[in-house]
């Protein structure tokens, strides 16, 4: 099981600015989940606070049933998608994708198996051997997304990934991220501004505001203000 919990979590930063207030929420086991709101309302750092990329100043945080406040990222079972992609670029396709499973010590033949799996579920098979400068920007966010996979993680965060792509490009890979939800049986956290994102993908809406998290809904049920 893999549901992730929010209980009052704070988040001040060290300059004395408050991001978050006393944030609640309950993501079920394989529930698609929402964070909706304006740059700056603090969806970001909620999202690294999960990954446990940015510590929380208040409140507690579990996943799967354990606090993992002082759980380090890489034990925390989730895996993160960013918005700038985030791929090393003097690596190929295939070494970005097996880079954190080699930093985790798993044999090389397993390896070698979920890449190319991966490698598959995304339609990126014939550009295992191309650098990142030789991708458009959906191949791009695929090899991203195809990082996280590989992982085989419970949880899988979002940070607007599609955001750098054109409009034409974001519905498609709506669809496709929307396909490999069901396919892999994972819970998401999904950040974006954007509500058609939001709209089309979301089983749950957490609609948040200047740090505070506004409404929890299903799409047909929160509002978005004008
Ligand atoms: P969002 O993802 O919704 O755009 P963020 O979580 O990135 O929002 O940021 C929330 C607020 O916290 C913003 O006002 C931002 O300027 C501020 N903030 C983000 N990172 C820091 C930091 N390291 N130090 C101080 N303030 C920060
Ligand atoms: P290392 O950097 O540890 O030497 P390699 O880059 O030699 O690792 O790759 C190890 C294995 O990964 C190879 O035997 C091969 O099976 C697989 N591999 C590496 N690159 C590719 C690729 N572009 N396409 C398919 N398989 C690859």
């Amino acid at each position: 099981m893999a549901e992730v919990t929010l209980k009052d979590v704070v988040k001040v930063y060290p300059n004395g600015f408050k991001a978050v207030h006393g944030a609640n929420l309950e993501v079920k086991d394989k529930e698609f989940v929402v964070l909706l709101g304006p740059s700056g309302c603090g969806k970001t750092t909620t999202l690294r606070m999960i990954a446990g990329l940015e510590e929380i100043t208040e409140g507690t945080i579990t996943i799967g049933g354990k606090v993992v406040n002082d759980v380090e990222p890489k034990d925390r079972d989730i895996a993160m998608v960013f918005q700038n992609y985030a791929l090393y670029p003097h690596m190929t396709v295939y070494e970005n994708m097996a880079f954190g499973l080699k930093l985790r010590k798993i044999p090389k033949p397993e390896i070698d198996k979920r890449v190319k799996e991966a490698a598959k579920i995304l339609g990126i098979e014939n550009l295992l051997d191309r650098k990142p400068k030789q991708l458009s920007g959906g191949q791009r966010q695929r090899v991203a997304v195809g990082r996280a996979i590989v992982r085989d993680p419970k949880v899988f965060l979002f940070d607007e990934p599609l955001s750098n792509l054109d409009a034409k490009l974001r519905t498609q890979m709506r669809a496709e991220l929307k396909r490999l939800h069901k396919n892999l049986q994972a819970t998401i956290i999904y950040v974006t501004h954007d509500q058609v994102e939001a709209m089309t993908m979301a089983d749950k809406i957490v609609i948040m505001k200047d740090g505070v998290i506004h409404q929890i809904g299903d799409p047909y049920s929160v509002y978005f203000e004008p």
